[in-house]
């Protein structure tokens, strides 16, 4: 450890340090630059009406409550807005088992915390989530990447490293178009992911952002329709607003109090007032099926547009198109070029994206890349793919 204060840093921020990111996401909002690379909800997909209708309404009625402390476990009405989201998506959940954490990044936080100690093995898919990763390697897991396609991790190989003596305390999944690679976790694969966490004892943590935003066919029910050993993280970043950082956590009966004696400890409580004003939207039950369908088309439509222009600008990237999600998940098919040095030309030319090999832990990810479409309009979608084209054209000459 260096610097000033080198000497009185605790070990662990050492660990799962990576820079990347942030250098990469930094780079992206320069000026000039036109950005694929954050994975940041469109800016017209927030309800901003919605939510000024929803946060006057809770001032005028409920300020006192709204304003003051709340329950570290959230506010009743939020808990129970998230119950009822759960039962329509997996299996039933009293509000009892619902923590209202900020973000589903806390709540990651919060599982590591309760549940990791320094040497305990997380399991996940490679490549995966750069969040979760730095999660689980900060809080002393060790990491056991498994190979994951487009029906999601391959659980059949969990499977086989399980009957060789791997003992994973927590396997982490993206259930629906993972964060990269866009991989959808098929219902044959969580019927057996169940099964090996009932036969092995270990918790699956199902990290679901994406899940409302399939544009092509529909989400599949969460794992936990068939075992209580479902630990489920429901983001309303994608879907709401990132800004409110405010989402669910549903866990079996025995983990609650822990989880919420670590969120005490952590933050005492999520924001109330953002709680109020989400619960204030949910109230209204024909709110959110609107909305969702919406967003569904908005993205839809950008998708398919980007997939277009990527077709016929850049014939070296193969992909498979997106069927929901923020992302497309692309190889470079050219043995002339890898991702690092596109990635530096394609900023020199004023376009952001993001090499593939900081999600990946054990995988090459030399050749590859992800590139968001959700942020971009139709003018600027063309001139970030034309700038990406020049951008190939010059790391091809390097
Ligand atoms: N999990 C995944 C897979 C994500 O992609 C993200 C956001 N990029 C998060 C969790 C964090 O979500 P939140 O804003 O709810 O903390």
């Amino acid at each position: 450890m260096t610097g000033k204060f080198g000497a009185l840093l605790a070990r662990r921020t050492a660990w799962g340090r990576s820079d990347a990111i942030s250098r990469i996401l930094a780079a992206a909002n320069a000026p000039g630059v036109l950005s694929m690379a954050g994975g940041i909800p469109a800016p017209d997909s927030f309800p901003v009406a919605r939510l000024a209708a929803a946060a006057e309404q809770v001032l005028s009625r409920s300020a006192t409550a709204a304003l003051q402390y709340a329950p570290a476990e959230g506010i009743t009405a939020m808990r129970e807005a998230v119950a009822v989201r759960a039962g329509e998506t997996g299996a039933a959940v009293s509000p009892e088992r619902v923590i209202v954490t900020s973000g589903s990044q806390q709540g990651l936080d919060l599982l590591a915390r309760t549940l990791i100690e320094e040497g305990d093995q997380v399991a996940l898919d490679d490549p995966s989530y750069l969040g979760a990763v730095q999660v689980f390697r900060r809080a002393g897991a060790r990491l056991l990447p498994l190979p994951t396609d487009r029906d999601g991790m391959r659980v059949d190989v969990l499977e086989h490293r399980l009957a060789v003596g791997a003992r994973p305390k927590l396997v982490y999944v993206v259930p629906h178009f993972h964060n990269p690679t866009g991989g959808v976790l098929s219902e044959e694969r969580r019927r057996l992911l169940a099964g090996l966490a009932e036969r092995y004892g270990f918790l699956v943590v199902e990290d679901d952002p994406y899940g409302d935003l399939a544009f092509c066919g529909g989400r599949l029910p969460s794992t936990d329709v068939h075992s209580d050993r479902v630990i489920r993280l429901m983001s309303l970043s994608k879907t709401l607003c990132p800004g409110l950082r405010v989402a669910g956590l549903t866990a079996p009966d025995g983990l609650i109090g822990e989880l919420v004696a670590t969120k005490q400890s952590s933050d005492l409580q999520t924001n109330t007032f953002g709680q109020y004003v989400l619960a204030e939207l949910f109230a209204d039950p024909s709110f959110l099926p609107a909305h969702l369908a919406r967003l569904r088309v908005l993205y839809g439509d950008k998708a398919r547009a980007t997939a277009g222009l990527l077709r016929e600008r850049l014939p070296w990237l193969t992909f498979d198109e997106p069927r929901g999600g923020l992302f497309f998940w692309c190889t470079v098919d050219d043995p002339l070029v890898t991702s690092e040095p596109l990635y530096e030309r394609a900023l020199a030319e004023g376009v952001a994206i993001v090499p593939g090999a900081p999600f990946c832990i054990g995988e090459d990810g030399s050749r590859l890349l992800r590139l968001s479409f959700a942020t971009l309009d139709e003018e600027q979608r063309r001139e970030g793919v034309a700038r990406l084209a020049t951008a190939f054209e010059k790391a091809r000459a390097d």
